[in-house]
C-alpha cells in the first residue's frame, strides 16, 4: 500500500490552503476530491469578498482567523499576482430605527481594531451617490479578489512542493490503522500519518466514514442557499454595500466583480437539498432589497445568476455557530482534523485556517 504523510480531503479553497501550507512544510501531501475538478463547489458560488472581520463574535475563531486571513490574503494576492481591488464598503442603515444596531456594529468592529469610519447621512451620500441612508460605516479593508486564480495559485505552490492532486476520487472510507490511516478512495487505498477533512458540505458525510471517531460528535448539517441576481448594465458604486446584516446572513447586498459588474445577494432559504437553481419568482423580493441601495435601479436589468449554499451548522432559530475545528483534544484521535461549517468568512479565512491546522497537527515551519 502507498503511504504519504497527509492526506487532504476537498479541494476546495480550504483544502488547497492546506495543502500549499503542509507541502511547503516539506509533508508529501495527497488532496483527494470527488469532482472532476478543484473549487467547483462553494468556493466558487460566493460573493469573492474579502471580509474586514468586523462581523463576528469577539474571540470566535471566525472573527481570529478572518482578520488574520484578510492580512495574508492581500499580501498573497500582492505577491502572487493575484487580480484583487481594495474597494471598500459601505453597511449603511436605511431607516432611523436600523441607526443603534449599526452604532453597535461599529463600537464592535473598532474595539476589535478593524480600521472603521463612521459617515452621517450626508457623507454617505457624498461616497456613493446612487444611494441614500440615515448613516453609515465605511470600511476601507473591504475588498473583492479572483478567488479562481486563488485556487489556482495555491494548487501550483502546493504542487511545486511535491503535493497530488488525484480528481474524481471520493473518500469512501478512513480507518485507523496503529499510528497511521487508511484511506479508500478512488477503488484504491493509500496510507497516511494525518488526515484532513475538508470536504465543505460533504464533510459530515465524509467524517461518517471515519473509523472510529464518535457519530456523536458529528454536528448536524443545515443547509442555507444565498441566490445572487445580476443587473446587466453598470453600476453607479464605486464600492460594496451592504444593509445591516440579518439572521443568517450579512443581508442581500451589492457586490461587484472584478470588471466593475453588479450583482445583489446573496439572500437566504433554509433548504432540506441541494439545487443551485435561482428560482425566477425571488425576484420581487430582490428588487425590494435592491431599491433599498439604489432607488434608481432599473427594474428590467435585473436578472437571476447564481446560487451557493452554505454549510451551516446551527438551526435558524439558534445564534449563528462558529467554525468547528475539530482535533484530537476534542475527539481524542491523533492526526485527525475535520472542519465544518466553514461558511462564510471561509473564503477571506482560508490562509489563516491553513495555518490553524497545520499548528493544532503540530507541523511547524522548517527551521
Ligand atoms: C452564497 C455564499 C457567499 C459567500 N461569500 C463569501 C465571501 O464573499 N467571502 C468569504 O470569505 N466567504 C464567502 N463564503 C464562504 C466561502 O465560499 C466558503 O467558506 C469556502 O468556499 C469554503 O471552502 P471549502 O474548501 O471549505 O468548501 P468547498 O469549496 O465546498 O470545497 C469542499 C470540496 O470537498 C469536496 N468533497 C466533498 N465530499 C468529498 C469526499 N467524500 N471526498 C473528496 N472530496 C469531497 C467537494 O467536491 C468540494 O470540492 C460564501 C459562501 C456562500 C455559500
Amino acid at each position: 500500500m502507498d503511504k504519504v504523510d497527509a492526506i487532504i480531503a476537498g479541494a476546495g479553497v480550504v483544502g488547497l490552503a492546506i495543502a500549499r501550507a503542509l507541502a511547503s512544510r516539506g509533508l508529501e501531501v495527497l488532496i483527494l476530491e470527488r469532482e472532476s475538478a478543484f473549487g467547483t463547489i462553494t468556493s466558487s458560488r460566493n460573493s469573492e469578498v474579502i471580509h474586514a472581520g468586523f462581523y463576528y463574535a469577539p474571540g470566535s475563531l471566525k472573527e481570529r482567523l478572518c482578520i488574520a486571513g484578510r492580512q495574508r490574503l492581500y499580501t498573497y494576492c500582492k505577491t502572487h499576482g493575484i487580480a484583487h481591488r481594495r474597494c471598500g464598503k459601505l453597511v449603511a442603515a436605511f431607516a432611523p430605527d436600523e441607526e443603534p444596531a449599526l452604532a453597535a456594529l461599529f463600537e464592535k468592529g473598532t474595539a476589535l481594531g478593524v480600521p472603521m469610519r463612521w459617515l452621517n447621512a450626508r457623507q454617505a451620500a457624498a461616497h456613493e451617490p446612487a444611494m441614500q441612508c440615515h448613516a453609515a460605516i465605511h470600511s476601507p479593508e473591504t475588498g473583492i479578489f479572483d478567488s479562481h486564480g486563488f485556487m489556482l495559485s495555491l494548487l501550483g505552490e502546493a504542487e511545486d512542493h511535491g503535493a497530488v492532486l488525484a480528481t474524481s476520487t471520493p473518500v469512501e472510507q478512513v480507518r485507523q490503522a496503529g499510528a497511521q490511516w487508511v484511506v479508500s478512495a478512488g477503488g484504491t487505498e493509500v496510507a497516511c500519518d494525518r488526515f484532513v477533512n475538508a470536504c465543505g458540505l460533504g464533510a459530515q458525510d465524509c467524517a461518517a466514514r471515519i473509523e472510529p471517531l464518535d457519530p456523536a460528535l458529528i454536528p448536524r448539517l443545515r443547509y442555507a442557499k444565498g441566490s445572487y441576481f445580476a443587473y446587466q448594465g453598470k453600476v453607479p458604486f464605486q464600492g460594496l454595500v451592504y444593509p445591516l446584516p440579518v439572521p443568517g446572513s450579512l443581508g442581500t447586498h451589492l457586490a461587484l466583480d472584478l470588471a466593475g459588474q453588479g450583482r445583489f445577494g446573496p439572500d437566504i432559504e433554509w433548504v432540506d437539498t441541494i439545487d443551485y437553481d435561482v428560482d425566477p419568482a425571488r425576484y420581487p423580493r430582490f428588487l425590494e432589497a435592491a431599491r433599498r441601495i439604489w432607488p434608481e435601479i432599473d427594474p428590467d436589468r435585473l436578472v437571476p445568476a447564481y446560487a451557493g449554499v452554505r454549510p451551516k451548522i446551527h438551526d435558524p432559530d439558534e445564534p449563528k455557530a462558529d467554525f468547528l475545528l475539530q482535533d484530537e483534544t476534542m475527539h481524542g484521535l491523533p492526526e485527525l482534523m475535520n472542519l465544518f461549517g466553514i461558511e462564510s468568512p471561509g473564503l477571506t479565512s482560508s490562509l489563516a485556517i491553513a495555518e490553524e491546522v497545520c499548528t493544532r497537527l503540530g507541523v511547524e515551519i522548517p527551521a
